[in-house]
């Protein structure tokens, strides 16, 4: 009989993080200190310190031992106690049980009212008031016990999800490196049988997809010790592919009268400084300098450059909107130990745009933005699924933001019109601003079904004020433009990465590195091939020849290297001056005239297959 209850799933998950606690507990006795137990996106995990045969770690092999014991616990039906204590009172509890993370947690809850870190170093530098805490609340199942708010189940009985422990890894306490690192077991929990088993099978995909081990299987980057983490390398097939993607983009916004511009990755920390970047960025902030005394800073982002772009002479009402675009590095000091794969790296190469125009103009530019980002993402088949964020200011902190509130009142007015206009029925989110203005932020689902935001357009009225940026309206009078900020495809980096596992490596015919692979079968039609490649290549197609190993070889090859199309060449397609064409994901061999695949190849580029 199902146990019937209407606790949350954040709930049961919690309840189940310390369930897991008590059978580690039990497993390793005496030994064992505490860290924090929250629920994930997928289940829960639980930090711990674990002193095994003076080791901190466990392995991966004493999971299932663990599971065992959390079953075992489950079916007990040990009571959840709750009781409401002082926190010197609770001080001494864990002090009794040698539990020095929980009594540096209840420090923090007596000091300044929070565990949270970012919360407390701001009563920390803002001199907020604090919120006095007196008393806080212990669970208890079976010899566990822990600080926590709740709420948790009644009884370890109520434990209805099903489970897996999935993970041990190392965390530092509180994620901080200078603190002691703790051991982590991650677990994933679901209500349903079905959904445990459709999350592992979503694993796999994943694992399937996963872009780093596809870069490297289809060579598109690479990492070196020498060059160092965080500064991926890209191959000729990988540059291809980015080329490629520059070359789209830049063609859609050209078409909506954006022009390409370039600037120096240097700048004066000056220029960040007034544009409030220098501020923001702070920590993140590359300084260069020099044994001659240059000191510079390497750009985190692009806008500060265009304004001096649009500032180097006098401009017209006449002249706008002037719509400035680049594809450059910018750079972030990340931290060190935070860089991977393709998604973190130091320094990122931006496809960037702005928009300098007059009030009036605000609007239709706006749309035009819309139009590329749709005709952009409509055609790597991204566009459905998709939802649009109106990202507004936290008003309960303007201090978070730069500009003049009348000016921020303006700009969401007329996003939340251009949503109307344009029906893209746009959720409002407080606090999801930039620095400078609100924003419309595009959404999309990948193929793993996680949610990417990328496309963003920013209307900013401070940065032209900060620049005393100005054009000559009809009047005669010097007044400041509307500055918008619009990224499409984002970094190259972090969208490669995206493309990857979308297509899963399977990349579409204009995008892909190598398009066509010419296999003859024997040495024989060496001659056929070069002539076969040679006209391919001068409609611009991307061809490589392969020519050692067994055809079935080759083949199989052409196969892992995703290519579009493998094209085997016999006598007879010597003889008939014809190709055996495969598709990729097809094991059907068309035979057709050289001129005919060509059409047909060409085509499918046009129309961006
Ligand atoms: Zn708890
Ligand atoms: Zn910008």
């Amino acid at each position: 009989m199902p146990i019937k209850h209407n606790y949350s799933l954040e709930t049961l998950r919690h309840s189940l993080a310390h369930i897991t606690a008590l059978a580690v507990l039990r497993l390793y006795r005496g030994q064992v200190c505490f860290g924090v137990g929250p629920v994930t996106e997928q289940g829960f995990y639980y930090d711990m310190e674990i002193k095994n045969s003076g080791q901190n770690s466990l392995s991966l092999e004493e999971l299932p031992k663990i599971e065992e014991e959390v079953h075992k616990i489950i079916k007990e039906g040990l009571p959840f106690k709750k009781k409401t204590v002082s926190i010197s009172e609770a001080k001494k509890i864990f002090k009794k049980l040698k539990q020095p993370y929980k009594l540096e947690l209840l420090k923090d809850l007596e000091q300044y009212g929070t565990t949270v870190e970012s919360q407390k170093s701001k009563i920390k530098s803002q001199k907020l008031k604090i919120n006095k805490v007196k008393t806080v609340t212990i669970y208890q199942i079976g010899e566990f016990v822990d600080l926590c708010r709740g709420p948790h189940i009644r009884n370890t009985r109520e434990m209805t999800l099903y489970f897996k422990l999935t993970k041990i890894a190392g965390a530092y306490w509180r994620g901080n490196e200078k603190n002691s690192m703790l051991t982590r077991i991650e677990g994933v929990a679901f209500e349903t049988k079905a959904e445990l088993e459709k999350y592992f099978d979503w694993l796999q995909e994943a694992e399937r997809r996963d872009h780093r081990k596809l870069g490297r299987q289809l060579d598109l980057f690479t990492f070196s010790d020498l060059v160092g983490s965080g500064l991926p390398l890209f191959t000729p097939k990988g540059t291809i592919i980015i080329e490629e993607l520059k070359k789209y983009i830049e063609g859609v916004c050209r078409k909506y009268g954006f022009e390409k511009v370039t600037t120096p990755s240097l700048a004066k920390i000056e220029l960040f400084e007034i544009s409030g970047h220098a501020q923001k960025f702070n920590d993140e902030l590359f300084r260069v300098t020099s044994p001659k005394g240059h000191s510079f800073v390497l750009k985190p982002v692009q806008c500060p450059h265009h304004t001096q772009l649009y500032a180097s002479r006098l401009r017209s009402y006449k002249e706008l909107p002037i719509r400035y675009m680049e594809s450059d590095k910018m750079y972030r000091a990340e931290k060190p130990g935070e860089v991977g794969g393709l998604s973190r790296v130091y320094a990122i190469t931006v496809e960037d745009g702005h928009i300098f125009c007059r009030p009036d103009q605000v609007k239709d530019e706006i749309k035009n933005l819309v139009q590329i980002i749709k005709e952009f993402y409509s055609s790597l088949g991204l566009w459905e699924n998709q939802w649009v964020s109106l990202s507004l200011r936290d008003y309960s902190h303007p201090e978070k933001y730069i500009g003049d509130p009348k000016d921020w009142d303006k700009c969401e007015k007329i996003l939340q019109e251009i949503s109307n206009v344009m029906d893209l029925q746009a959720k409002r989110r407080e606090g999801e601003a930039a620095l400078y203005g609100p924003k419309l932020d595009f959404m999309f689902k990948d193929a793993l079904g996680n949610e990417i935001q990328i496309p963003t357009i920013q209307l900013d009225f401070a940065t032209p004020k900060r620049f005393n940026l100005t054009y000559i309206n009809e009047q005669g009078k010097a007044v400041n433009p509307v500055m918008i900020h619009r990224a499409i495809l984002g970094s190259y980096e972090r969208f490669l990465a995206l493309l990857i596992e979308h297509f899963a490596g399977a990349f579409p015919l204009w995008l892909a590195s190598v398009q066509i692979v010419l296999l003859p079968v024997s040495s024989k039609q060496a001659h056929y091939s070069q002539t076969v490649a040679t006209t391919l290549r001068k409609e611009e197609l991307r061809v490589e020849v392969w020519e050692d190993e067994t055809i079935s070889k080759r083949i199989r090859q052409a196969e892992l290297q995703k290519i579009p199309y493998i094209i085997v060449l016999g006598d007879k397609e010597k003889k008939e001056k014809t190709v055996s064409v495969r598709e990729r994901g097809s094991k059907v061999l068309t035979v057709l005239p050289l001129e005919q695949f060509l059409n047909k190849i060409k085509h499918e580029l046009t129309k961006k297959k």
